[in-house]
């Protein structure tokens, strides 16, 4: 796992759970690459920030889409119907995990979302 560009495995694992939601779309992975090549200058910086990443980039694409009014990842681990999110836990650490925001349940980790029908099609 820790060898090669971490930041690819990032981007990997933030376009497959975007993809999960029905969000991988051009506009959220130019969003992406914003936040991989803002966080390739953290590490340059923080090489220690390797193991940190993962979780990092999810939580700035996370950022960025809710700047934009698109909540993403959208729980999918409660019948609860209002909509609510899922944050990523541990917010700098290793092993980053979707977490319920309203239950504090893990969902999923990083990368492995339930994929979800997308809505309004
Ligand atoms: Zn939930």
């Amino acid at each position: 796992m820790s060898s090669g560009d971490p930041l690819l495995q990032a981007r990997a694992l933030v376009l497959l759970d975007l993809a999960a939601q029905g969000l991988a779309d051009p506009h959220t992975v130019s969003r992406v690459e914003e936040c991989v090549t803002e966080r390739r200058w953290w590490l340059s910086q923080w090489p220690q920030g390797w193991e940190y990443v993962d979780g990092l980039v999810a939580q700035d694409v996370q950022d960025r889409l809710f700047d934009e009014a698109r909540r993403w990842p959208v729980c999918t681990g409660c019948p609860d119907p209002t909509e609510h999110s899922m944050t990523i836990q541990p917010e700098l650490g290793p092993d980053p995990r979707w977490v319920c925001s309203q239950t504090g349940y893990v969902i999923a980790h990083l990368g492995a979302l339930p994929k979800v029908r997308a809505s309004g099609t």
